[in-house]
């Protein structure tokens, strides 16, 4: 038995609707009775925290009907080609990138927030990005020291004597395989009131190769202000959603308005180590950034498109999860005519709805209008019998084991489904 059977088997091409024959009579050669099943469990079954204690001799074993008849309906609903009745529509997933083109973001430094919203309206880009390896920053700005947002005028402390840190000089920078412009290793920065100003970004070390050193991203400020459009704070939002830090409330601005940059003591920042070393102290990725916080945007002249906190960061899908399952718009917003969305008017449901029942649950109905549709089925509660004698209820006795952890399903993960036909046919 499967809660979810979609994991393994394709979704079906298209779901029939009709009429349902109502609950008035069993005129017209209708039926009316029940089975008694015996069930068997092919696996453990986790009994709820206030179960029986491990080892004891327990009570019979009671499991609500209700559980036992989503599993069912799950299986039905892919025998009969019936709707999804548990689906979010709108869900937009959100992965983590895998690769990335550096050469098509640059750093950039927040330089002004919507006082109401804490949106972040406009960004000054950063000019050129040089990726300095961490003990080459140490040198000049400690692990105490360094965060994503900290400023130094620096010059390249070459002999004879200190040169303006230049990203096209050849004799610096190098580019590496990845298109990045790297500060040569011999090069020796130098903290310099004559040099130009240079903005640092650290971010997570967590997901960079252990077997590569770490470097920091040092971006050259300019003065350039861009707009960031509306639809790419949203994104950003949504996307951080998923990180470990967040959601947190509003931490831009403190409680009385006060803009909270890098050096405010209420900057909100974790600890960033990489083998076993401290490199620095990178921004929450809390969902909110402050004037003066760095930030990737997308490269270009025109308004920002895209906001990142990292440069393999998360990225989110541009198909909700009901044109996943071959919805037209017109079924969003309507309700689903052949595509497996769940149903929603009581007169036009799926062979699936027609027998284990339906509600409206998308909150779309007008005026708290009745939408639902009662269930021919009940399921009684089953109880543990003795697998001889099916007659004679027993008690179960518990063990304790160690659960794996659970992860959150992915149905937007390619590897989910054995079989791809009807899906994403575009
Ligand atoms: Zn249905």
């Amino acid at each position: 038995m499967f809660v979810n059977p979609y994991t393994f088997v394709p979704l079906p091409e298209r779901v029939k609707r009709d009429l349902p024959r109502g609950h008035l009579s069993l005129t017209d050669g209708g039926l009316s009775g029940w089975f008694d099943v015996v069930w068997r469990f092919d696996s453990d079954y986790l009994l709820p925290q206030d179960g029986t204690p491990p080892g004891e001799t327990g009570a019979v074993l009671e499991i609500r009907g209700s559980t036992v008849k989503g599993a069912v309906r799950a299986v039905h609903e892919v025998l009969v080609d019936g709707c999804l009745r548990v689906f979010d529509d709108d869900a937009l997933p959100v992965h983590r990138e895998t690769a990335v083109q550096h050469s098509a973001w640059a750093l950039a430094v927040v330089s002004e927030i919507d006082q109401v919203t804490g949106a972040v309206t406009a960004v000054q880009d950063c000019d050129a990005v040089v990726w300095i390896e961490m003990a080459q920053v140490h040198r000049v700005v400690g692990p105490d020291a360094l965060r994503s947002g900290g400023r130094l005028r620096l010059l390249a402390g070459l002999p004879p004597g200190p040169a303006t840190l230049s990203p096209a000089d050849p004799t610096l920078t190098e580019k590496d395989r990845g298109g990045r412009v790297r500060l040569r290793g011999d090069v020796e920065l130098a903290m310099d009131p004559d040099g130009e100003e240079w903005v640092f970004h650290v971010s997570d070390g967590h997901a960079r190769r252990k077997d590569r050193p770490y470097y920091v991203a040092a971006g050259r400020r300019s003065q350039r202000v861009r707009q960031v459009e509306p639809g790419a704070w949203e994104v950003f939002r949504r996307e951080s959603r998923g990180s470990g830090d967040g959601p947190a409330k509003q931490t831009s601005v403190t409680s009385h308005g006060t803009p909270v940059d890098p050096t405010h003591p209420s900057w909100p920042y974790a600890d960033v180590e990489f083998r076993k070393q401290s490199v620095g102290r990178r921004r929450c990725a809390d969902g909110w950034l402050g004037v003066g916080d760095t930030v990737w945007v997308s490269r270009g002249s025109g308004p920002v498109r895209r906001l990142k906190l990292a440069m393999l960061w998360r990225a989110q899908g541009s198909h909700p999860a009901a044109r996943r399952v071959g919805a037209s718009d017109e079924e969003v917003d309507k309700g689903p005519s052949s595509s497996p969305l769940p149903c929603v008017d009581p007169e036009w449901l799926c062979p699936t709805c027609a027998v284990f029942g339906s509600a409206d649950t998308g909150g779309k109905r007008r005026k708290a209008e009745q939408r639902s549709y009662g269930a021919h089925v009940r399921f009684g509660a089953l109880r543990s019998v003795d697998p001889d004698e099916r007659e004679a209820e027993v008690a179960v006795t518990s063990t304790e084991v160690p659960l794996p952890p659970l992860g959150t399903p992915r149905p937007s993960s390619g590897m989910f489904y054995l079989s791809h036909a009807g899906i994403n046919v575009d």
